[in-house]
């Protein structure tokens, strides 16, 4: 057996990993949905499910890393850990100093606002700066890399995130959506594209994606890697691979907790 050597190129390398591959129905095998990626020198999460915070400690990540938030919709599925990483950021020693963006659809501040009101400002920064930016069709500019959104098909606003890094690779996460031609647009050409694989195709709900659907997504934007996450216990019935491969035969990684996605 050899062993594993990192080169310093290596160890700059942006990497996604599955945080929690589940939805918000109580699983062993899955967590809540939320995704980390280190890129840019930074600590990214795509949305915090319940339990995020303390599963990120698996990780070696926690409150006082965590550079940008952003989050898809808020369902409490994709960001009721905002609470938690709130409260801890207010008010566990040490400090959190550094600032924290945190973007989202439109109803984002007043989703922050409500919470305030709701904890008794038990959530309001201290000791740092709290940046909250509400996206629709949007394009940022981060210094080296650039992040885009666009609106996704589900029940309430939800927007699907695009971001480019400096190395030239490109991370697509859909969050909750049914098929559209946005989510298309996104992922054009991207080099990990990670959808929502919701339910089996004999259990499709309206406003979610079922495998011939995120085939039909991958094959229409090039994407080079399928990622399927966000899966329902329904799908405990079914082998995922066989269900996914009767539409696909392209690069495919079906998400664990835990799963590494190198960019
Ligand atoms: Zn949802
Ligand atoms: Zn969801």
């Amino acid at each position: 057996m050899s062993t594993q050597t990192t080169t310093p190129a290596e160890k700059d390398r942006p990497e996604a990993i599955i945080i929690g591959s589940g939805t918000g129905v109580p699983s062993k095998r899955r967590v809540c949905p939320a995704i980390l990626v280190r890129a840019e020198g930074e600590i990214m999460l795509l949305d915090t499910g319940p339990g995020t915070l303390a599963t990120l400690l698996h990780q070696g990540v926690t409150y006082t890393d965590i550079d940008r938030i952003f989050y898809t919709h808020m369902h409490p599925d994709h960001c009721a850990d905002m609470t938690s990483i709130l409260f801890a950021m207010r008010n566990v020693e040490p400090r959190r100093t550094k600032p924290l963006h945190v973007y989202g659809p439109q109803g984002l501040k007043g989703f922050y606002h409500d919470l305030n009101r709701v904890y008794g400002n038990c959530l309001t920064p201290k000791t740092y700066e709290l940046n909250l930016t509400e996206l629709r069709e949007d394009e940022l500019s981060l210094g080296g890399w650039r992040v885009k959104t666009s609106a996704m098909n589900h029940m309430v606003p939800t927007i699907g995130y695009r971001l480019e890094f400096s190395n030239g690779k490109v991370l697509v996460y859909s969050g909750d959506t049914g098929y559209c031609e946005n989510i298309v647009g996104l992922a054009r050409d991207a080099d990990v594209l990670v959808l929502e694989c919701s339910f089996p195709e004999d259990l499709r709900v309206e406003g979610h994606l079922v495998p011939s659907m995120c085939a039909r997504i991958a094959l229409e934007s090039g994407c080079k890697t399928l990622v399927l996450s966000h899966f329902y216990p329904q799908w405990e019935a079914y082998d995922i691979l066989e269900e996914c491969r009767k539409f696909y035969d392209g690069g495919l990684v079906l998400a664990e907790d835990s799963t590494k996605l190198p960019l």
